[in-house]
């Protein structure tokens, strides 16, 4: 088995990233990041930092390259994710992010950079669906809720559509997607990180593809 795999998951919002990065986690047994997650939870405790946050994040726009890096720096310094690798997810977005974040690994660089891929049609549409728990991220949609309407299975706390979810918002997201995270996808292409996988199906048949690419990538870059 694979051990603390260093990897990024790239994907338009609503690919299924957050859902694939939880699994990926439990599988090679590493923490999962989430930019997003940590800000949420930020704007939940009502930090100052989170206040400044929410404004970002319900226009749709990004928070400042150098804010979110000095985030994501601070975090993957901690010893849990510099001893045992991490899944990385939200993060880097734009270029200037990833040339951070390639400074930062420098002493462990990254096994590779996974590309979920999903039209944009497709996401649209999951968006529009997906439902968040308040307390833990698990993600929902309205054709597979929880349990017991809209309380979370893991954690009991509620499950409600982001506030970021609006489709004014989301295709702002999208169109920014395209704008500044698209051409992050080139840049790993051209540092030969990057590795596509194909988003559509069910979870378990997307996650399955991962699994084999991440530990044929990792096995390669290894040997
Ligand atoms: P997500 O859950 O990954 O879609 O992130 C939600 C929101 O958090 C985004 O729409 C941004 O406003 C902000 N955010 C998350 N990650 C980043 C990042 N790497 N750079 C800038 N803003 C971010």
């Amino acid at each position: 088995m694979i051990s603390g795999v260093r990897m990024v998951m790239l994907g338009r919002q609503g690919a299924g990233k957050g859902t694939q990065c939880v699994r990926l986690a439990r599988h090679y047994v590493v923490p999962h990041i989430s930019t997003g997650d940590m800000l949420r939870l930020a704007v939940k405790e009502g930090t100052e930092f989170g206040v400044r946050a929410k404004a970002f994040m319900d226009a749709g726009e990004l928070l400042p390259d150098e804010v979110i890096v000095g985030v994501v720096d601070e975090r993957l310094n901690q010893t849990s994710t510099t001893r045992r690798g991490f899944v990385l997810d939200g993060f880097p977005r734009t270029v200037p992010q990833a040339e951070a974040l390639a400074e930062i690994t420098r002493p462990a660089p990254l096994d590779l950079v996974a590309d979920l891929q999903v039209d944009a049609e497709v996401v649209l549409a999951r968006i529009a669906s997906r439902r968040c728990c308040l307390d833990c991220g698990a993600i929902y949609s309205v054709s597979d809720p929880p349990k017991y309407p809209w309380h979370c299975d893991n954690c009991g706390g509620d499950v409600v559509q982001r506030d970021d979810d609006t489709e004014d918002a989301v295709r702002r997201r999208l169109d920014l997607y395209d704008r500044e995270t698209a051409p992050v996808i080139g840049w790993y292409g051209e540092r030969g990180l990057l590795v596509e996988v194909d988003g559509l199906g069910s979870a378990d048949e997307v996650s399955a593809r991962l699994v084999a690419a991440v530990d044929e990538r990792v096995a390669a870059t290894r040997a």
